[in-house]
């Protein structure tokens, strides 16, 4: 069966913009929250922030952050463990109430060899998922199709949350 590749071409503003900056987007938005409408910040928790991702491969896919600057899950302690698998559970939930998809991916990238955009700050994805999402336009159009602005997405999210009273940490 024939493999295809999905180009992310839009990745590359992120990936020169990290380089060029040497700034953790992460910790930037951490120590700024007078602008976390602006930086899509959707959850402050005790020992975390909750990221709308501005170069989503697909609609709704979230950031879990500790809010400490490290790189790997051992370096995390086991309230920051437990505190950012509440916000996988707790994103699910939100994302099911608001935008109704079929599945999620959940996942971490360690190195820039598996993909990292920013391997020095932790964060774990969760990316909903919509049976046949995956569609022409994305595999053979260099195109990426997101069906919601991030804007109305944040908002959307955010009411979701405090209606059903999650993040419940
Ligand atoms: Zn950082």
């Amino acid at each position: 069966m024939k493999r295809f590749n999905l180009w992310a071409p839009w990745r590359l503003s992120y990936i020169k913009g990290l380089t060029e900056k040497h700034e953790c987007f992460i910790c930037h938005n951490v120590k700024n929250p007078q602008t976390d409408a602006d930086n899509f910040v959707l959850w402050r928790t005790k020992q975390s922030v909750t990221i709308l991702n501005r170069f989503p491969y697909n609609n709704g896919h979230l950031l879990v952050c500790p809010i400490r600057h490290v790189a790997e899950l051992d370096e995390l302690n086991d309230s920051e463990l437990l505190e950012t698998s509440r916000l996988i559970i707790a994103c699910q939930k939100v994302l099911k109430l608001a935008i109704n998809p079929h599945g999620f991916n959940v996942g971490m990238n360690f190195g820039r060899s598996s993909g990292a955009g920013l391997p020095a700050h932790l964060h774990i994805h969760i990316v909903p998922r919509w049976d046949g999402d995956t569609n022409f336009m994305e595999v053979c159009a260099n195109t990426n199709v997101i069906s919601q602005s991030l804007k109305e997405l944040y908002q959307q999210l955010k009411e979701t949350g405090e209606k059903n009273n999650l993040p419940s940490i």
